[in-house]
């Protein structure tokens, strides 16, 4: 068993999708800092993807950048072909793509609700399906890992804390939630692990408009008993460690990664 995590992922090969951005970016990052070839999926902003590529590569770090919509099957498929034919294999998939369509539930358009569950759902079951087609296919290589592959399901902490006017975003989450814990459930016996992350507030493009003014800041961090907003590595280091064999009897749990926000802040002095 590991004690330290430097190099912890060595051999490995982790897909990160929206990986040129916000948490995916930092994700990146840690992965390959822990030794992993980490596989970068954009769909917008492709100079950032090669940037971060780059930035690896520059590290002693390996790294390609893919693109692909996660929520259509046949870019997934593509995504999953290149990186097999390129790696041989993969034993790491971050399902982190996720995106906000905000409205009151009274003026949420058709669009909105579906864009986000195909975006946060959609494109989870089908990565995650690829990813776990290929575990099944190659099996435990011990040199590697004790595990056949694992999945990471990047949820929110609104997979428990309903969030008035984001019903479609909360209602992706919660669905991931249940998804995750049922594959988990299901492929345990393959010696394939699935997890969830849950971040609190991390301080990306998703949310910019909740920490960019100080009021805003303010308001945020009365939600945060841990009084500080998150950074991207704070999910970055969370996922090392939870697909590393260091955390290999860990199946089908949720990380809430979050300073507290879940743990009902009102009630501190309330009650
Ligand atoms: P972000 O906007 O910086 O990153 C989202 C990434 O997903 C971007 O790279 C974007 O291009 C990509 N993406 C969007 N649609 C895609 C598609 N169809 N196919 C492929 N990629 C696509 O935001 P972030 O905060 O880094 O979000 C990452 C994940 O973390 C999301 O799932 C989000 O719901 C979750 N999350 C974020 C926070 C937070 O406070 N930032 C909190 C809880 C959960």
């Amino acid at each position: 068993m590991p004690l330290s995590m430097e190099k912890v992922l060595a051999g490995q090969r982790a897909l990160v999708t929206g990986g040129n951005s916000g948490i995916g970016a930092a994700t990146a990052r840690a992965l390959a800092k822990a030794g992993a070839r980490v596989a970068i999926n954009y769909l917008f902003n492709e100079a950032d993807a090669h940037a971060l590529v780059n930035e690896i590569q520059a590290d002693g770090g390996e790294a390609m950048a893919i693109k692909a919509d996660v929520s259509q099957e046949d870019q997934v498929r593509a995504m999953f072909d290149r990186m097999l034919k390129t790696w041989g294999t993969i034993d790491i998939l971050v399902a982190n793509a996720g995106i906000q369509r905000d409205a009151p539930f009274h003026e949420m358009t058709l669009d909105q609700w579906e864009k986000v569950l195909s975006v946060n759902l959609t494109g989870q079951f089908l990565c995650a399906q690829a990813a776990v087609r290929e575990f099944m296919r190659r099996g435990v290589v011990p040199e590697v890992s004790c595990s056949a592959g694992k999945i990471i399901s990047m949820s929110s902490v609104h997979d428990v804390i309903p969030w008035a006017g984001h019903v479609n975003y909360a209602a992706s989450k919660g669905a991931a939630l249940m998804f995750m814990k049922s594959l988990a459930q299901e492929v345990a016996h393959l010696k394939i692990r699935v997890n969830g992350i849950s971040p609190g507030a991390i301080r990306t493009p998703i949310n910019r408009t909740a920490w960019e003014t100080p009021e805003a800041e303010a308001e945020l961090l009365k939600l945060i008993p841990y009084e500080r907003i998150g950074e991207p590595m704070d999910i970055g280091h969370a996922v090392v460690w939870l697909v590393s064999d260091a955390s290999d009897y860990v199946i089908g749990t949720t990380l809430y990664v979050d300073g507290g926000m879940t743990l009902y802040p009102g009630f501190r002095e309330g009650g």
